[in-house]
C-alpha cells in the first residue's frame, strides 16, 4: 500500500498534465503515445507542421494545404474520440484501481465508456504478456484459452504482480506497454 502522501503528491503532478488540451498532448507526447516527429506530405515528402484548427491541432504541409494528418495518426488514440485529458485521467484511474463507475464520476465519461477503456487497457495487459511470456512464467499460455472478457481480469491480475508494484508504476507501465505496442515513431 501507498502513503496517503504519495498518492497526493501522484493527484498533483496528473492534474497538470490533465489542465488542458496542451499539457495533456505535451505529455502523450514524452511517453511516446503520441508522435513528436512531424509526418511527411504524400506529396512533396516535405515535413508538415503543426497548426491550430478548430481548438485542436493537426500537421498540415506547408505547401499542400489539403494534405492533413491527425496527431493522432498510428497510435493507440487513432480514430477515437476520447479527449487527450480524459484519457490520461482514465488510465490514472485504472492504475489507482478505481472501479468502472467510480471513474465515471471522476472523470465525466458514461460508464458505458469508461468500461469500454477499461476493457482496452486490460487489453493492453494481455498483449504486453502475450509478446513476454516465457516458459517459466506461462501466464499466457495458461489463460488463452478462457473466454476473452474474464481473460482480461485475469491478464489484468498477472500484468498487475508483475507491473505494478505502486499506482505510479501501474500508471507508468500500462502508458510504456502502449507505446510499445503502437510505435508511433
Ligand atoms: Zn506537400
Amino acid at each position: 500500500m501507498e502513503t496517503g502522501s504519495v498518492l497526493v503528491m501522484n493527484l498533483l503532478s496528473i492534474s497538470e498534465h490533465c489542465a488542458n488540451y496542451t499539457n495533456a498532448k505535451k505529455f502523450l507526447r514524452e511517453k511516446n503515445i503520441l508522435r513528436s516527429v512531424a509526418p511527411r506530405c504524400g506529396e512533396c515528402h516535405e515535413e508538415m507542421s503543426e497548426i491550430k484548427f478548430r481548438q485542436i491541432s493537426i500537421w498540415r504541409c506547408k505547401r499542400h494545404h489539403g494534405r492533413k494528418v491527425s496527431v493522432r495518426e498510428g497510435s493507440f488514440l487513432s480514430g477515437r474520440k476520447i479527449e487527450f485529458e480524459k484519457f490520461i485521467m482514465l488510465s490514472y484511474t485504472w492504475a489507482v484501481g478505481i472501479s468502472v463507475s467510480g471513474a465515471a464520476s471522476l472523470t465525466g465519461l458514461s460508464k458505458a465508456s469508461t468500461g469500454k477503456w477499461f476493457s482496452m487497457l486490460r487489453h493492453v495487459c494481455s498483449h504486453h504478456l502475450s509478446r513476454n511470456s516465457s516458459p517459466e512464467t506461462h501466464d499466457f499460455s495458461e489463460t488463452s484459452s478462457l473466454p476473452p472478457h474474464f481473460r482480461g481480469h485475469v491478464d489484468d491480475f498477472v500484468w498487475r504482480q508483475r507491473y505494478a508494484k505502486s499506482h505510479q508504476d501501474a500508471f507508468d507501465n500500462i502508458l510504456l506497454h502502449i507505446s510499445q505496442w503502437y510505435r508511433v515513431h
